[in-house]
């Protein structure tokens, strides 16, 4: 299953804080399907969605920030724009009255790209717990 994929992949990844796919994706160097984009955020769909809407919001500089659990005073305000940015994102895409924000952290948390990113996934009725 995609889950099982995604388990497997996150835990086959380590953080090194060395560049990531995201890198590319923000050079646009790798086409993205955009949603968003400000002067310190980029929103762009999930290559693999897990719901009809599945949006990835990123930091356009990492500055450290590969995961949450990385997070410093120094990032709050960034933190701040990513989470109000999904809202953004949430409206645009049409699923403003029900979506999910995710932050995926480390490999037992299934994270497999250590650039800091919320997914969005919204347009189909979400679970809880999520697995
Ligand atoms: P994580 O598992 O929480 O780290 O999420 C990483 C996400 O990035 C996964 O949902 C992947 O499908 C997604 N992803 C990986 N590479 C690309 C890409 O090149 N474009 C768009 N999404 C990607």
């Amino acid at each position: 299953t995609n889950e099982e994929a995604a388990a497997k992949a996150a835990a086959a990844t380590t953080d090194t804080g060395g560049p990531t796919i995201f890198d590319k994706i923000i050079a646009k160097e790798i086409p993205s399907s955009i949603v968003y984009e400000d002067e310190n955020v980029l929103a762009f769909r999930d290559i693999n969605p897990q719901a009809p809407v599945h949006v990835l919001v990123i930091p356009k500089v990492r500055d450290g920030l590969t995961g949450l659990n990385k997070a410093e005073p120094r990032h709050t305000e960034i933190l701040g724009q990513l989470l109000y940015a999904a809202k953004v994102v949430a409206e645009k895409e049409g699923v403003a009255n029900g979506y999910r924000v995710a932050i995926n952290n480390g490999a037992e948390g299934c994270q497999s790209v250590y650039h800091l990113h919320l997914h969005v996934l919204g347009g189909r009725q979400m679970k809880w717990p999520p697995g």
